[in-house]
């Protein structure tokens, strides 16, 4: 049987329109490729239209607040000067947020998370000895080498001295 890819029925979140999504696709193809022609009309929306908040500028162009919530995750509004109105829920704990996926406190608890699944993986990684032993190597190989450049270096300054 031949692989399926991930595929969903799921309603576009800017139309409402029910497409077969692929790999999590939140727009139907149609949306998807409107979607710089509607992120540019967002833009100037709120260019124009200083201190507005989501709801404004959804309810004004007729864009769904989930695909503007969307563009502001994906950072298209970070190097615009957006008025305290314009937030939108922390996508873990829902707090009002203007910029990126997550809330600063939701982001520490994240990168202390990260940072003990690398810790976690590092001991396996201790573990794996071929591994080790193959970076040992290289890093021999490395410090050989900055060896070597430095001795040649000494020896070319010595040439250089001596036919001064
Ligand atoms: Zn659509
Ligand atoms: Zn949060």
């Amino acid at each position: 049987m031949a692989t399926i890819p991930k595929m969903k029925m799921r309603n576009c979140i800017q139309c409402g329109r029910v497409f077969l999504s692929q790999e999590r696709e939140e727009l139907c193809s149609g949306c998807k490729a409107k979607f710089y022609e509607l992120e540019e009309i967002v833009k100037d929306y709120v260019k124009e239209h200083r201190g507005v908040s989501m709801n404004d500028v959804s309810e004004a162009t007729g864009i769904s607040k989930k695909l503007i919530q969307r563009m502001a995750r994906e950072g298209v509004f970070a190097d615009m000067p957006m008025g305290e109105n314009f937030t939108y829920p922390c996508a873990s704990c829902g707090t009002p947020i203007k910029t990126g996926t997550y809330c600063t406190s939701c982001l520490t608890r994240l990168r202390q998370e990260t940072k003990k699944v690398a810790e976690a993986m590092q001991i396996r990684f201790k573990e794996d000895m071929p591994t080790v032993k193959r970076l040992d190597a290289m890093a021999q190989r490395e410090f050989d080498k900055e060896q070597r450049d430095k001795r040649m270096f000494r020896v070319g300054m010595k040439n250089i001295t001596r036919s001064k």
